[in-house]
């Protein structure tokens, strides 16, 4: 297998979570050629301040030989998408359409024309990164209540658990009938999330890899959060099997390739697993500039429209990019 890749860099519009500066942000396509033409691409796209490795050290690592989670899932994707792109199928050929969360990520632009538009659109969920200025925080919550849409909120894990509890204590009891659930409240710990459970549904996400999945009687949280970036997605879905849990897919907040490999495997698991699987939350590129991938997107109100070509689809724009070739040591 012949590996390639191609750098690339994303300009945030306003600081994305409560642990991103707004910087620019570093990332590499993946391209796989295998045998006869079986070409499939993918996105690389590492969050250091999530814990991950940096693009140099990624690279370093494909180069000798040496897997991190987001190459092995990265690599993965390739695959699926080149067998898609040599049966001529498209993401779109594989699954069932699935609604989008509206992600929120400055808090400026939560205002109540803004919301009425995004229920008009058809969105049934927004989604919240919380964590940052918990006084503000709580007063957008009190304007967005007003709409008749589900809340989503994100802490990233970067708040106490007694801060948190605090917190929602202070919320009105309208406000908590509208959480869908609470992503990463805080750093996992068992007692702490179970007893965050009184007051919301509980999802994880980032702090996955801390549950201690094998010693568990039952799971203090009601959701996984799936991000097919960096998470292997048979495993996630059988543990949501075996718990009884809800799952979302989400995107890594990445390039528009990663966008549309997490909206394929959003769509599939839709097709698979039906109503166990909650609104993802994969339209995420338009909190970056523009680019020409992502000028190739577009939404109908939640759901994004498939992307001409094959696989993930912009066959012409990957085709041209210019590519280097990992020298396998
Ligand atoms: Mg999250």
């Amino acid at each position: 297998m012949k590996i390639s890749y191609s750098p690339y860099t994303l300009i945030p519009l306003a600081p994305l979570n409560a642990v991103s500066t707004g910087t620019s942000r570093q990332g590499a396509l993946l391209k796989i050629e295998e045998g006869e033409g079986l070409i499939g691409y993918a996105d690389l796209h590492p969050w250091v301040e999530l814990g991950d490795v940096s693009l140099p050290e990624q690279l370093e690592c494909l180069q000798a030989g040496r897997s991190t989670e987001l190459i092995e899932q990265s690599i993965s994707l390739a695959h699926r998408d080149a067998q898609l792109r040599c049966q001529k199928k498209s993401i779109y050929d594989e699954g069932e359409p699935v609604r989008n969360n509206f992600l929120i990520s400055d808090l400026n632009l939560l205002q109540p024309a803004l919301l009425s538009e995004i229920k008009h659109q058809g969105f049934a969920t927004v989604k919240l990164k919380v964590g940052r200025d918990l006084v503000r925080e709580s007063e957008a919550l009190r304007v967005l209540v007003s709409a008749d849409l589900k809340i989503r909120l994100d802490f990233n894990a970067t708040v106490r658990a007694d801060t948190v509890t605090a917190f929602l204590k202070s919320l009105p009891e309208e406000v908590l009938h509208k959480i869908e659930y609470i992503e990463d409240p805080c750093v996992f710990e068992e007692q702490a999330w179970r007893s965050l459970q009184s007051f919301a549904k509980i999802a994880v996400d980032n702090q996955y890899d801390q549950v201690p999945w094998e010693k568990l009687k039952s799971p203090p949280f009601d959701v996984i959060v799936i991000k097919p970036a960096k998470m292997n997605v048979d495993k996630a879905m059988a543990r949501c099997l075996k718990w009884n849990l809800h799952a979302a897919v989400t995107s890594y907040m990445d390039h528009p390739v990663g966008v549309m490999h997490a909206l394929g495997v959003a769509m599939e698991l839709k097709k698979r697993h039906g109503s166990l699987m909650l609104d993802s939350g994969c339209w995420t590129h338009h909190l970056y500039q523009e680019n020409i991938f992502s000028q190739h997107m577009s939404l109908q109100g939640p759901f994004i429209l498939k992307v001409q070509g094959t696989g993930v689809g912009f066959d012409e724009l990957l085709g041209a990019l210019p590519w280097h070739q990992i020298k396998m040591s």
